[in-house]
């Protein structure tokens, strides 16, 4: 048997959530409810009603990470509901939740929901696959009219790559994105994913290449040329995640960590 999904959308949209989070409900009489989303009166009522309207309870609450457009709803939801909540790292909530690994595969009623580890937005995150539909719920790995922030520190690029091609192995059909519409040909989104954050890096490289010393602040008017300028300290977050690969790679050399104040510096090689 496959299963619907009803999407609730929070009321918390901004440059960085689109229209606002996507919670999502599916399973039968007892449901799974993905991603609760900000601790907010309104979106509680909202999810509540929305398992009534489908004959349902919440048995089940899956937190894809601990992002504050994500989680914090949970405890409450759990609260109402009575409700299980499973994330990667319990620690990080107060809900008592149970932690999920890699490959973990939850029943609930008819549904099976496998835990997909993809670290790089943070190092916590989970995707959700149900293979009966081949649906993945992709939280903030994969956004629909947005990208993904890889911020160094809690995110990290090579990480993130790699489960961009976790998450293409298991050829889903449709992604559920944490923000955005739903996508009906994930293959080719993933692909582009790919592409993009590969050819990304090939421009880094080329920007840094020749320079004895430069911060990452240095490579964005170059390599966002075009974009208005409110945008680039975060681009300088985006471009940093992409050297710290590249040093890693063995490609480009990091000469200063940096600090709460300096940028880190760097020093590419001359060819
Ligand atoms: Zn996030």
């Amino acid at each position: 048997m496959t299963s619907t999904v009803t999407r609730v959308l929070a009321p918390n949209p901004s440059v960085f959530t689109g229209r606002g989070t996507n919670t999502y409900l599916t399973g039968g009489s007892a449901l799974v409810c993905i991603d609760p989303g900000p601790d907010d009166e309104s979106h509680l009522a909202a999810i509540l009603a929305a398992a009534t309207a489908r004959g349902g309870r919440i048995t089940t609450i899956l937190v894809t990470h601990s992002h504050p457009d994500h989680r914090p709803l949970a405890l409450r939801l759990a609260h109402e509901t009575g409700a299980t909540v499973r994330c990667f790292d319990p620690s990080a909530g107060q809900e008592h939740a149970q932690a999920l690994s890699h490959g973990d595969v939850m029943r609930v009623g008819d549904l099976d929901i496998v835990a997909v580890h993809t670290p790089g937005h943070t190092r916590d995150h989970l995707c959700f696959f149900d293979p009966a539909t081949r649906t993945l719920y992709t939280g903030d790995h994969i956004l629909n009219g947005t990208t993904s922030v890889v911020h160094p520190g809690e995110g990290d690029m090579s990480d993130y790559i790699e489960s961009l091609r976790k998450v293409q192995a298991l050829q889903p059909l449709t992604i559920l994105p944490g923000h955005g519409e739903r996508v009906d040909d994930a293959g080719a989104l993933i692909a582009e994913y790919i592409a993009h954050r590969m050819e990304r890096e090939h421009q880094v490289l080329a920007a840094a290449r020749g320079r004895p010393d430069f911060t990452p602040m240095e490579l964005v008017p170059t390599l966002y040329a075009g974009y208005p300028p409110e945008v680039f300290p975060l681009a300088a977050w985006t471009v940093q995640a992409h050297l710290d690969k590249l040093v890693r790679d063995g490609r480009i050399d990091r000469i200063d960590g940096g600090s709460d104040t300096e940028p880190p510096r760097y020093v590419a090689p001359i060819r």
